[in-house]
């Protein structure tokens, strides 16, 4: 088997890759060629942690296996991540294990590249101005992959802790864009493509703040519980998603579901337009939201494509197992 340490992910993936594995993973799901099995995520009643499985199979790359991690709160003090991630692949040929991948960094990787993907497929040709709601640790992400789908002239950024909007001003700067800050009512009517990156409990954008034809990407939403936008906004849009099962669920779609104004059958996976069953945006005018819940899947695409170019470039570790 191969080990990839955390420490090599960064200089062994970047967001090509990373974009390409995801939206040929989630081109596979909808093709039901790949799915993910049922999460598992307990609160292990030990360091106040919250620990599980994400898990899953595509017959199409041959990609099987699980990313197991979870959230230590402690961690931080002790100088690690909270968030704690390692993907686990399996030869789909004979169940032996093929790779022990770090998962940090892939995480933050692999959810960029899916709100990105949906950017590609979902938002106005000529966006010109991207509002990022969130500036926690995925939202330089989030930016910078959201950046290379369309010609940006300008960033606009709101904050629940305005205090940490410098790291996104800081990033547009090192991208050469104009950064402002603003109010949700402002972000909502200039954006031309918003994302959402938050681990808010209640809504921050309503559905009054979007006026014009806009793409939102709801990345943060992962929970039961979590909501980052107003649920009529949701009713409201055309909704697509990685996975229906969790944006029912976990995702952002569970409060419009909730509430009885938006159905599943109105929910499409964003693989539907990736394999051109499904027009994506078909209106000027139209509200297009991805509800990016983040699959297993995502995991096992991006850690095979590091483990392929960690051994092309000899850094893998081979381990007799
Ligand atoms: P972080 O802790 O670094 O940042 C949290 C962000 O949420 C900050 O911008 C903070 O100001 C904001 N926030 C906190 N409380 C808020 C509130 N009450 N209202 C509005 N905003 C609030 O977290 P992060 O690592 O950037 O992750 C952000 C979210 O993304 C988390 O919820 C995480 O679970 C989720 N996530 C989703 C995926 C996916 O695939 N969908 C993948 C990774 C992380």
């Amino acid at each position: 088997m191969y080990i990839v340490p955390e420490k090599e992910i960064g200089s062994l993936m970047d967001r090509a890759a990373s974009f390409e594995a995801v939206e040929a993973v989630f081109a596979a799901m909808a093709s039901k060629d790949a799915y993910n099995f049922p999460v598992i995520r307990e609160a292990i009643g030990h360091a106040d942690a919250l620990y599980g499985f994400k898990s899953g199979f595509d017959r199409k790359s041959l990609a099987l296996g699980l990313k197991s991690g979870g959230y230590w709160p402690g961690n931080e003090a002790k100088g690690l991540t909270n968030h704690q991630s390692t993907v686990i692949l399996f030869d789909a040929d004979t169940g032996k294990v093929k790779a022990l991948v770090g998962g940090n960094l892939l995480t933050a990787l692999r959810t960029a590249a899916a709100s990105a993907v949906s950017i590609k497929h979902l938002a106005p040709k000529n966006a010109k101005v991207l509002g990022m709601i969130g500036a926690g640790h995925q939202s330089t992400f989030q930016m910078r992959a959201a950046v290379e789908q369309r010609d940006f002239e300008k960033v606009i950024g709101w904050n629940y802790h305005p205090e940490m909007l410098s790291r996104l001003a800081d990033l547009a700067d090192e991208l050469g864009l104009p950064f402002e800050a603003v109010e949700l009512d402002q972000l909502g009517a200039q954006a031309d493509v918003i994302i959402s990156i938050t681990s808010a409990f209640a809504p921050s954008l309503m559905n009054a703040h979007v006026t014009g034809p806009t793409h939102i990407a709801c990345m943060g939403t992962d929970t039961k519980g979590k909501q980052e936008v107003e649920a009529a906004l949701v009713a409201r849009a055309t909704v697509f998603t990685d996975e229906i099962a969790q944006a029912i669920s976990i995702g952002e779609c569970q409060h419009a579901i909730a509430d009885g104004t938006l159905a599943e059958k109105d929910i499409t996976e964003l693989g539907a337009v990736i394999n051109g069953a499904h027009a994506g945006r078909t209106t000027d005018d139209e509200v297009t939201l991805f509800d990016g819940t983040g699959v297993g899947l995502q995991d096992l695409a991006v850690a095979s494509a590091v483990v392929d170019l960690a051994v092309k470039k000899g850094v893998a570790i081979e381990v007799d197992f």
